[in-house]
């Protein structure tokens, strides 16, 4: 509640006779510096007391917690000075006043008022007073663990747990540049801490012991107030709180922040895992502190006590982005027995892993980013490298249901230990997982081949147009890719064209322009382009002397240029290749599975049935799986043929198991109208910046399947290339990942795990204009 100058007087007349009333008390009042909502009140024998007016959504549950959480620290006898309750004459911790002309009604309560300067105040920390600072907080934290009552369950603004609340409000701070600063620093925490807080010790705590909330006499905590934000949260929470604001000033925070954590530890002994998240959380507090002071800045710029952190939280965030999180977290845990991040630490430094790579593997093998990254682990929609450092993951569709999905990992590990076999036995998985798999396509697909890999996939849905039609000729896209082996190469014009190609298809190989509705002679997504497109394959399909074995397209071109074919195109190009008999093969292997977000698969956007469906990389969310799912007919032709179809690994249990639990995490967790619902948030936050960056010149995109094409000038269309490289290096040192293609190398591909949030689409908008400005 906010009490503006004028209604003071009003105020104060109330509170005088409430506290005359209620508690007996008579005394002058007056504000208290710098909090409209405390008062002071000195009686005339000199006593002090503070009246703090509650916030409107503090019930007297909140309040009689707050007075536990300080009598029982007051019993504890550790000599601190604390803001006891002064009951009223009826034994009430709280008042009530009349309502105030039509005002909310005052509710408060009455503390003792304690002597002592704030740590800020006192200025000048020796090692000395870390030290005491360090026992006192863990003294603190083990008193307040003991402290059980219903309303410890609450939550609030600063509840560290609930960080993306305020998170959204990044957009209210002015510079763009600081606002990227707060989204790396929510990145880190929303990966570095938020994943494994869960797991670690909870219990209430004070949640604010602040350099203004600490008290110091002779440098020694001597006592601490304001407990209105307690509540339940991991322990660890409070050391990171304290340490996020008495590190501000500290010309070298982590030897600081070493010494009160060393001699917290001897006294209350972390554990590995609150080590981990401690950085992380002292950062997101600090991101959480400035994001309010945003907020504040709006409702009263003058108000100055709410602004006396912020110029020094900007200098410590801008200084703590640039130390990564494992050398900050080995600092922080220097003084203690435990050794931070050695689970998954990268044992072998980056350049000596370089120099190994190179021994054995060739430089076909290329290393994305200018800087290569080497990552350690995984979790969700991020990677983490050999530094700790988290990074956005918007780029691997292949673990579609996130990275290192629990589910996952435990059904193949479940069914590795029990049975691996193959496609020769019987067995409940093989058949179950078809089944499941054809319930999500048109009924007529309904016969499964199951192979390794969507270059296998594609070998094998090729021999299957061919076997059934007795023909060889292919028709395939421009810019397409369908995978690395000899035959996958040649109908693959996104390799036979490009670096390294021979230039021109082989003689069975036909290609027909990719459906651009951007860069292609037929403009826009309307139907008269889908039509247009897909005559041009029927222009090709007639310009054939020999009967053609069918027509090879992505159901949306990724290596293309992320390309969303228009309306029309598929249904006319199929009619005209089957119309000769062909068969039409899609590949979904990229796209599939829910990611196009209002269809599980890419060719139902364009409503046709194809003759044979490819999938890949997302089906096992990593794990080495792919299929080909064709029409009985197809089927029929190929077994006729008489030869034995036989993959060792294809369809084993533990592949099926697999594919079942992605099944089951795309249902359970909503995945396909998730990835609707974020992708068009990031794919209208993108349109959203084109004006400020003229170098974008179109964002498509269906869910979470989006590209954003670069090009030097609208008119001409002449592709960015170079300034795509730049802008996904610059995205990586920002920490989100991305990669370009398309023909000319100008797309930049967006495909990210179907898991990423709504706020992590919101941080990716704010980096890209960032990475984008300095392009
Ligand atoms: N088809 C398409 C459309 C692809 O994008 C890819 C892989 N990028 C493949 C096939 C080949 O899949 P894999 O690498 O699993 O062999």
């Amino acid at each position: 509640m906010i009490v503006d100058q004028q209604q003071f007087s009003e105020k104060e007349n109330i509170l005088t006779r409430l506290l005359a009333d209620e508690y007996g008390i008579h005394g002058t009042l007056s504000k208290l510096p710098g909090h409209n909502d405390n008062f002071l009140i000195i009686q005339p024998d000199g006593k002090r007391y503070v009246y703090k007016l509650a916030n409107v959504d503090e019930s007297t549950d909140f309040l009689e917690l707050e007075q536990l959480a300080v009598e029982t620290l007051a019993s504890a006898d550790l000599g601190l000075n604390l803001p006891l309750h002064v009951r009223t004459k009826k034994g009430m911790i709280e008042s009530v006043s009349s309502a105030l002309r039509g005002e909310p009604t005052i509710q408060g309560r009455l503390l003792e008022f304690i002597d002592g300067k704030t740590w800020f105040e006192a200025g000048a920390v020796k090692e000395g007073q870390r030290l005491d600072l360090g026992r006192r907080l863990a003294q603190i934290t083990s008193v307040l663990a003991t402290v059980n009552h219903p309303a410890i369950q609450r939550s609030h603004r600063w509840d560290l747990t609930k960080a993306s609340v305020l998170h959204k409000n990044v957009k209210l701070v002015k510079s763009a540049s600081r606002r990227a600063l707060l989204e790396q620093t929510f990145l880190r925490y929303n990966a570095g801490a938020l994943p494994f807080l869960d797991a670690l010790p909870h219990s209430l705590i004070h949640n604010d012991l602040n350099d203004e909330n600490l008290l110091v006499t002779k440098g020694r905590v001597s006592g601490i107030l304001d407990f209105g934000d307690c509540l339940s949260n991991p322990t660890i929470c409070e050391l990171a709180i304290a340490l996020a604001y008495v590190l501000l000033d500290e010309p070298d925070p982590f030897t600081a922040g070493a010494q009160i954590i060393t001699s917290y530890h001897e006294l209350r002994p972390l554990q590995v895992g609150e080590l981990e998240v401690l950085f992380p959380l002292i950062c997101g507090r600090l991101a959480v502190s400035l994001t309010v002071a945003a907020e504040h800045r709006l409702i009263d710029p003058d108000r100055s006590e709410w602004f006396v952190t912020e110029d020094r939280a900007w200098k410590a965030l801008e200084y703590y982005m640039t130390v990564d999180p494992l050398t900050a977290a080995q600092q922080l845990a220097s003084g203690t027995d435990l050794n931070v991040f050695s689970d998954h630490s990268g044992d072998i430094p980056h350049e000596e892993l370089l120099k190994q790579r190179q021994f054995h593997f060739s430089n076909a093998l290329s290393l994305s980013y200018d800087e290569p990254l080497t990552f350690v682990r995984g979790n969700a929609q991020f990677l983490y490298d050999d530094r700790q450092r988290p990074y956005l993951d918007l780029y691997n569709n292949v673990c579609h249901v996130g990275h290192c999905h629990p589910r996952v990992a435990a059904a193949g590990y479940e069914q590795m230990q029990r049975l691996n076999t193959n496609t020769r036995y019987l067995y409940h998985g093989l058949t179950e997982y078809a089944q499941r798999l054809c319930k999500t396509l048109p009924s007529d697909l309904q016969f499964c081949f199951f192979v390794n890999s969507g270059t296998e996939a594609n070998e094998l849905a090729l021999r299957l147009a061919q076997v059934h039609t007795g023909q060889k000729d292919l028709l395939v896209m421009d810019g397409a890719y369908h995978g690395h082996t000899t035959t996958m190469i040649d109908i693959s014009p996104y390799k036979f064209m490009g670096k390294g190609g021979s230039g021109h298809p082989k003689e069975w190989v036909h290609m027909v322009p990719i459906p651009d509705g951007y860069r292609g002679p037929f403009k826009g997504q309307d139907r008269e382009a889908g039509v247009a497109y897909g005559n041009e394959v029927g222009r090709i399909v007639s310009s054939i002397e020999r009967p053609i074995a069918g027509f090879i397209a992505e159901s949306l071109p990724s290596c293309g240029g992320q390309i969303i074919p228009p309306v029309g195109y598929l249904e006319t190009a199929f009619r005209h290749v089957r119309a000769v008999g062909g068969v039409c093969i899609v590949d979904e292997v990229p796209v599939g599975f829910g990611r196009v977000g209002t269809h599980f698969w890419g060719f139902e956007l364009q409503d046709v049935v194809p003759d044979i469906v490819v999938m890949g990389k997302p089906i096992g969310n990593g794990h080495p799986m792919a299929a080909v799912v064709t029409t009985p007919e197809i089927a029929d032709s190929f077994a006729a043929s008489g030869m034995e179809f036989f993959a060792t690994f294809g369809g084993n249990p533990v592949s099926c198991a697999i594919g079942m639990a992605v099944l089951d995490v795309i249902r359970d967790e909503n995945l396909q109208e998730h990835a609707l619902n974020v992708g068009t948030l990031l794919k209208d936050g993108l349109r959203g910046i084109m004006d400020k960056h003229s170098l974008i010149g179109d964002v498509r995109g269906v869910g979470l399947f989006i590209g954003v094409e670069l090009v030097r000038n609208h008119k001409t269309l002449e592709p960015a290339t170079e300034e795509a490289t730049a802008l996904i290096n610059g995205l990586r040192q920002r920490g989100v990942l991305t990669s370009t293609d398309g023909l000319y190398g100008n797309v930049i591909k967006i495909k990210p795990p179907l898991v990423i949030t709504k706020t992590d689409a919101e941080m990716a908008i704010t980096i890209f204009d960032d990475a984008l400005s300095q392009v």
